[in-house]
């Protein structure tokens, strides 16, 4: 989900920021007054989760795993880590409007990478504080790499509506797709699901049964109406995963709550992969036209004409 203009949140508020101590210089200025927010005060965490950094909602999955969401932004993101051994995998870097690095560092001494689920403004936050960043080895991901740097275009970065500046960083590791990901002892799949945005992936872990499915399906308004969505490309990569992922999977989200006025991770399962693939099968019989179709109790599917042919 990117470029969401909060009607209900606009106005500026005013925030004080307390970091984790973790010893380390702080090297971003932060934004003092956001529009793009709403007062901590307001979020109403599900049990079990705590308020880290006066920002930041934490969710611990498992021994090895967190759930590190942004209830107060707009865009209600989440990023996840994944620690095996000494290696640390942190799925998405969130919104940047607070920086994620100090929170990750304190919750792990592992070797941490970053790694964008996609190129929008909302999963790359403050990538660059990150010494070592993976980057799925996708053909339009090298396309604007000049060897292992990139710069995101503004057209896929989308964060103008938001003031933000695309980054530009130093890829480490090119992730094969065709082979699994190592972490430590974690063996990673992943897995190239374009429909939202072209270089989308999300990450399948066996071992655990969950998806972690970025953008690709969350819980909202799902956006296949931004530059380069592809409601073809939904349909087909929502059919393969049907295909070849269990039916006890756990999918868990990029964006959105789990119950609406409850700030928790938020999580979808197979019926709700059906359902997205039996909308999109019936909106492509339909002409190209903008709009939004329900899919159900969860999701509402907002496309635009392009995204028909794109
Ligand atoms: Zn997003």
């Amino acid at each position: 989900m990117v470029n969401h203009w909060p009607s209900t949140l606009l106005g500026l508020f005013c925030f004080s920021f307390k970091s984790v101590d973790t010893g380390r210089p702080q090297v971003f200025d932060y934004p003092m007054t956001n529009p793009f927010e709403r007062p901590i005060a307001e979020l109403n965490l599900a049990q079990g989760l705590t308020l880290e950094n006066d920002w930041f909602a934490l969710k611990q999955l498992d021994q090895s795993t967190w759930a590190i969401g942004e209830p107060a932004y707009h865009q209600m993101n989440w990023s996840y880590l994944l620690v095996s051994n000494d290696e640390a995998l942190l799925f998405d870097t969130g919104s940047g409007y607070r920086p994620i690095a100090p929170l990750v560092r304190h919750l792990t001494d592992a070797h941490i990478s970053a790694f964008p689920s996609h190129m929008h403004h909302d999963h790359l936050g403050n990538i660059s504080s990150f010494e070592r960043i993976i980057v799925a080895d996708l053909p339009i991901l090298r396309g604007i790499a000049k060897g292992n740097q990139i710069t995101v275009p503004d057209d896929m970065f989308l964060g103008a509506s938001e003031g933000q500046t695309a980054p530009g960083f130093s890829v480490s590791h090119w992730a094969s797709l065709a082979q699994s990901l190592t972490l430590g002892e974690r063996s990673l799949h992943i897995l190239h699901t374009p429909g939202h945005s072209p270089d989308s992936v999300s990450i399948w872990e066996p071992a655990n049964a969950t998806l972690f499915a970025a953008d690709f399906i969350y819980r909202g308004e799902l956006y296949a109406q931004t530059p380069y969505a592809s409601l073809p490309d939904y349909l087909a990569t929502t059919k393969h995963l049907l295909e070849i992922l269990p039916k006890n999977l756990r999918i868990v989200c990029a964006h959105g709550q789990t119950e609406a006025g409850t700030d928790d991770m938020p999580e979808l399962a197979y019926s709700d992969l059906t359902d997205l693939h039996v909308t999109l099968e019936r909106l492509l019989t339909e002409a190209p036209h903008t709009g939004e179709t329900r899919v159900n109790d969860h999701m509402l599917l907002m496309h635009s004409s392009e995204s028909f042919s794109a």
